[in-house]
């Protein structure tokens, strides 16, 4: 956190992170290990409820409002959970539809975390379009940090990472320990293919972002997304002039 030199400017303050984990990084690291053996091949609700069971208010899912699947599933499975949403203040509007239109319409708790600095504030101390030019030190201040501060009031947390997303993301577990945050890591669709995607959209009428019927096959700030092209991988748009391939949050 060092990078970070400016006050905490949230939609919602967070404070300084305090962890008020109930149950050891050891504990964590071992219920991890045995659900994941025991929940890979399981459905993507009977791991939902395995994690809010297991975790009950120390849980939450973080969404990048893409789509709201997960979302989704987890308002089935336990009404009124978190959602975690890093609003960087370089989302496209279509983004922050689907934010609204979650929050509307399911049962679920969205929270909005915000960045210690506005866009302005970073501009002003270390330049404009710092993601052009060091994107990892934009993704850290933007994405990586908030969410660090955000998962201190939990002890697991969902996402919607998905093994056919990428080769980067081909060996996703459904449960695992991350032991850089020391919090145990849930991906309840990691076996899902696009195709199961759409089909939970269309089954359960599911928020989706607008800019995938526009050429986008992923949908990151936009400083940093653009269209791909047929034949692509759908991150190939996310970074395109740089090596990156990963914000930082799933590393
Ligand atoms: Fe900054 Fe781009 Fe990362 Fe967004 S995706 S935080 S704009 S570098």
């Amino acid at each position: 956190m060092s990078l970070l030199n400016a006050s905490g400017l949230g939609l919602i303050n967070l404070g300084a992170p305090a962890d008020h984990s109930l149950r050891s990084a050891d504990e964590l690291r071992e219920l991890a290990a045995q659900a994941g053996r025991d929940l890979e091949g399981g459905s993507a609700e009977e791991i939902a409820k395995w994690a809010t069971d297991t975790f009950g208010a120390r849980f939450c899912v973080t969404s990048s409002m893409a789509d709201a699947v997960v979302a989704h599933i987890f308002s089935r499975v336990s009404p009124g959970v978190d959602v975690v949403f890093l609003d960087t203040g370089l989302h496209f509007p279509e983004t922050l539809k689907v934010r609204d239109t979650v929050a509307r319409t399911m049962n679920v708790n969205v929270r909005s975390i915000r960045p210690r600095m506005t866009v302005g504030q970073q501009d002003g101390e270390y330049g404009p379009r710092l993601f052009a030019r060091s994107p990892d030190e934009c993704c850290f201040m933007r994405k990586v940090e908030p969410l660090e501060r955000a998962l201190s009031d939990y002890d697991a947390w969902a996402t919607g990472l998905r093994r056919d997303e990428s080769p980067t993301r081909a060996n996703t577990p459904v449960v695992a320990f991350d032991a850089k945050k020391g919090k145990v890591k849930v991906n309840p669709i990691a076996a899902w293919t696009e195709a199961d995607v759409n089909r939970y959209i269309s089954r359960w009428n599911v928020p989706v972002n607008e800019l995938f019927k526009k050429g986008y096959g992923s949908i990151g700030c936009w400083p940093c997304t653009r269209r791909t092209k047929a034949g692509e991988d759908p991150r190939a748009g996310r970074w395109a002039m740089f090596e990156k391939t990963e914000c930082g949050l799933h590393v």
